[in-house]
């Protein structure tokens, strides 16, 4: 059976060097930051595939995604494998369809529309957009490893969200072209209000192979680190920055203490004891920034361009889900949740939230636009794991105090907090995958015994 899908897969590609079968290339191609969880980490780490395939052309997508079909063989697709949830690890094994070859830039457009395959890093689509005056609009703290197919299928912000949004904000994706898994393998465009099908749907309703990625004009950005005394002084000066539109910016950090002593290569720009805010601002606003900072009691500690991805050092290696990986480094009781405080209930969230875990939860706060254009703080906390009941207990507690909880312990899409309400991603798998064969198990409201909605 094993050696009939492999023999397959190798006819298929015409190269037996892109068809992958041994073990430990398997088991490395399976996996991605699932680890982060340790309630996952039990439950993922045998799973993987039985063959992996790197496909360097849609034809061949198409081909594999037919042979699967006839077969019935699970298909998984893999950007680079930096998701955290194990969005990317085959649960019932299969094929295992890597996407990194597929990595052109196919054109910007002069109106600064990216158009490009999935398996383009972002941070390669971010230097070269910058060298023709464009920037990403958004992009995860992963921006150096990270497929653009990868981050539309698993991601949800980042960088640039202050500013722009979400991924499903704002016209934030102009259109997808996906390769379906009916009987007979389709390449359907979706533009638009329907790209939202398909976003953060991690690969179970159709394989992305062609994506219209929307710019923005680049600015010369500066990275500033401000230390403050205390964690209410350090998010107060924060918030004014994230939420008044006069200040342009890219990036707007908050730390409390001890996190900053885990981010060892920035140690000497961090002060002991004190709550650190990070930004990326417009350079024309760098004093302004600074002057303000120091008004409300900080002291800046650095202050320096960002040149792109390979800036050093580069501050947004410090941010979002990468907080957390230099938590567990430090720590390895470590974990994390990703929440959404009120923008105006936030500090009483704060204050219920210290009285009943105290130093269990760690805020870091990630401030970002909302769909409706509201600057909230978006939060991804570290939080101390001591037991799956205490863990859940906090999930639950947020929730009851309307903090919004998008849960990163659990391995389906219905639980992590971007499942669209309306179900649109459930009836493109319906449409799309019937037989229920694109990365089964994550859509857990799916059966293939339901055929409408
Ligand atoms: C340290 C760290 C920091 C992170 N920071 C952020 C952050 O700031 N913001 C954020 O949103 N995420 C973040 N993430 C999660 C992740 O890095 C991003 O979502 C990233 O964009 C995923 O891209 P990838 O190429 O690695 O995708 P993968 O992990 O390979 O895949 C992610 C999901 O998408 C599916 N998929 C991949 N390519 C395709 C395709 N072409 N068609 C269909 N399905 C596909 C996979 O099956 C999987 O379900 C972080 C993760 C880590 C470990």
């Amino acid at each position: 059976m094993l050696d009939g899908l492999r023999a397959g897969l190798s006819e298929i590609i015409g190269d037996s060097s892109r068809v992958l079968t041994a073990p430990a290339v398997l088991d490395r191609l399976s996996h991605d930051f699932y680890w982060y969880s340790p309630i996952l980490r039990p439950r993922l780490a045998a799973k993987v595939a039985d063959a992996a395939v790197l496909p360097a052309a849609v034809e061949e997508v198409l081909a594999v995604l037919r042979f699967a079909g006839k077969h019935g063989v699970p298909v998984t697709v893999r950007g680079a494998g930096t998701g955290n949830y194990g969005q990317c690890v085959p649960l019932e094994g299969g094929i295992l369809l890597d996407l990194s070859l597929m990595d052109k830039i196919e054109e910007i457009t002069s109106g600064g529309v990216a158009v490009c395959q999935p398996g383009l890093r972002l941070g390669t689509l971010e230097a070269e957009a910058r060298r023709r005056d464009w920037e990403l609009r958004m992009y995860p703290s992963t921006l150096v490893k990270a497929s653009v197919g990868g981050f539309l299928a698993g991601g949800s912000g980042g960088i640039g969200s202050v500013a722009h949004g979400g991924l499903r904000d704002f016209d934030n994706v102009r259109a997808i072209e996906i390769v379906t898994m009916e009987e007979e393998p389709r390449v359907v465009l979706h533009e638009g209000a329907a790209v939202q099908e398909i976003l953060h749907a991690w690969g179970t309703n159709g394989v992305l192979t062609r994506i219209w990625f929307p710019l923005a004009p680049a600015v010369d950005w500066i990275q500033v680190l401000a230390a403050f005394d205390t964690y209410e002084h350090g998010f107060s000066f924060a918030e004014s920055i994230a939420t008044e539109s006069v200040w342009q910016k890219r990036l707007v950090t908050v730390f409390e203490w001890p996190i900053p002593s885990f981010f060892t290569p920035i140690k000497q720009l961090t002060r002991a004891g004190k709550c650190l805010a990070l930004f990326m601002i417009a350079k024309e606003q760098r004093s302004a920034l600074c002057a303000a900072a120091s008004a409300a009691g900080g002291e800046v500690t650095f202050s320096g361009p960002y040149d792109g991805p390979r800036t050093q050092p580069l501050l947004s290696d410090y941010t979002w889900n990468h907080t957390t990986l230099w938590a567990m480094k430090a720590d390895s009781a470590y974990t994390y949740l990703q929440c959404g405080f009120s923008p105006t209930d936030c500090r009483e969230q704060f204050r219920l939230l210290r009285a009943r875990y105290g130093q269990d939860i760690l805020f870091h706060i990630e401030f970002m636009k909302n769909g409706d254009g509201v600057v909230i703080p978006g939060a991804i906390p570290i939080v101390r794991f001591t037991s799956e009941d205490r863990l859940n207990d906090l999930i639950a507690y947020c929730r009851s105090i309307g903090v919004f909880v998008a849960n990163p312990h659990v391995n389906y899409l219905e639980d992590g907090g971007r499942f669209r309400e309306d179900n649109s991603q459930l009836r493109a798998k319906l449409r799309y995958d019937p037989r229920g064969l694109l990365n089964p198990g994550k859509m857990i409201s799916f059966h293939k015994e339901a055929v409408s909605l």
